[in-house]
């Protein structure tokens, strides 16, 4: 799946290319994405919504290129248009069903069976490669899931970085596991219990231990 813009001054061919968005017949230079392939057939562009850079995820797409039956996964503003393409916008209702508040896990000794009982759907996993399939952004997510349901979450966090929660994962999981709720969880328990910035933690037991002062500002008696 080609999912970089081309460089603008380098390799734009600007070949005219028909595809389908939404099952409406849209002609395009191939130089675009598929929203601004939108915006070229004459749909308005909404001032302030989505990122357009590959980071928001909210112009998650299913794309069937010409001569496959195969449906793939992407985000609109970084696939470019291809000639005979058809494309259709995503819009899944997709509300995560697991809720959390971090502040109700006790200790990181808890955090093992805290996962355990929020998303007790991770341990059935079927290692079917669904969310790897489905994912834009070309993470394992499979992998990130089985990490996490190893207590492993710093490195199920890891792998989750580059996530924009697009939710595709989630409408791909035969077993409803939401893995990107696994992911976004390993990354906010490694963060609440384990890293604290290093330098934060220097500078504070420097003022702890006096070599370090601090002007608050406040008048001394
Ligand atoms: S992990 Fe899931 S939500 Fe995150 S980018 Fe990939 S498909 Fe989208
Ligand atoms: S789609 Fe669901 S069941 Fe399949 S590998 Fe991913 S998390 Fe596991």
């Amino acid at each position: 799946m080609n999912c970089n813009k081309k460089n603008d001054t380098n390799q734009q061919t600007n070949n005219q290319v028909s595809l389908t968005i939404n099952a409406k017949q849209i002609t395009a230079p191939d130089s675009l994405s598929v929203i601004q392939a939108l915006w070229h057939a004459g749909y308005p562009q909404v001032k302030g919504v989505g990122c357009l850079d590959g980071v928001c995820g909210s112009c998650s797409v299913m794309v069937r290129r010409a001569g496959s039956t195969e449906l793939k996964m992407a985000l609109g503003c970084q696939l470019l248009v291809e000639e005979g393409m058809d494309v259709f916008f995503s819009v899944f209702d997709t509300p995560s069903q697991h809720s959390y508040e971090l502040s109700e896990i006790n200790t990181s000794w808890d955090v093992q069976s805290e996962f355990r009982r929020i998303f007790p759907e991770a341990e059935k996993c079927r290692h079917c490669d669904g969310c790897n399939q489905a994912c834009p952004k070309g993470i394992d997510v499979e992998s990130g899931v089985d990490l996490a349901v190893k207590g492993r979450f710093h490195e199920s966090g890891e792998l989750f970085i580059a996530c924009v929660m697009c939710n595709l994962c989630m409408t791909g999981c035969p077993e409803y596991i939401d893995p990107n709720h696994v992911g976004l969880f390993a990354r906010r328990v490694t963060g609440y219990f384990h890293t604290r910035p290093a330098n934060l933690i220097n500078q504070l037991e420097a003022i702890r231990t006096g070599e370090l002062s601090v002007d608050t500002g406040e008048q001394q008696p």
